[in-house]
């Protein structure tokens, strides 16, 4: 298991103030979780197709520049520093507002199964993956290669040019969010 530690004073004198708070704010599943709900809305009533269109969306997501936490966390060299403890709670945090929107906005609607499934598909891969209670199953055949592909398909945004996954982050989310409220 990885052990957690606060991110060392290193990495923070590099990024800018404004960087670092919104690398603190940035979304870590939203758009994953809207645009997976969104594809699935308007592709299919079934709900396992629902959650692998989610979960194969993720894949195309990380290979556009974005922010997320990882963005801040990456060494020069293509390693990456394990993340500090909250970004957990955060992320937590965030999946417990984004799950109570969604209840809030779409329950009543005939497909919120397939909402559902397709948000929980779009965020599954970050569960799976970067789950620091789940290190382990990185060393099971299958969950190897997921982790490979996963982190070579990620688009690696360098920490000092965050601003520029802000605009994809944010349209990704914003657009699957109209395209849902449209009914
Ligand atoms: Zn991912």
């Amino acid at each position: 298991m990885v052990r957690l530690h606060p991110c060392p004073p290193v990495i923070y004198h590099k990024i800018k103030p404004l960087g670092l708070y919104l690398g603190k704010i940035s979304m870590t599943i939203t758009p994953h979780l809207l645009a997976g709900s969104a594809v699935a809305a308007a592709a299919t009533d079934n709900l396992p197709i629902a959650f692998f269109l989610g979960f194969f969306l993720h894949f195309l997501l990380d290979a556009l520049p974005h922010v997320d936490p990882g963005t801040f966390f990456e060494i020069e060299n293509n390693q990456e520093m394990p993340w500090p403890t909250w970004i957990y709670i955060f992320a937590a945090i965030e999946f417990i507002a984004v799950c109570l929107i969604i209840i809030f906005l779409f329950s009543r609607r005939p497909d919120f199964g397939v909402i559902i499934a397709g948000g929980i598909g779009g965020i599954a891969l970050d569960i799976i993956d970067n789950n620091p209670f789940l290190r382990f199953i990185h060393q099971w055949p299958f969950f190897r290669e997921l982790h490979f592909l996963h982190h070579k398909i990620h688009y690696k945004l360098p920490a000092r040019k965050w601003y520029w996954g802000l605009a994809p982050t944010l349209i990704v989310a914003g657009l699957s969010l109209w395209y849902l409220s449209k009914f």
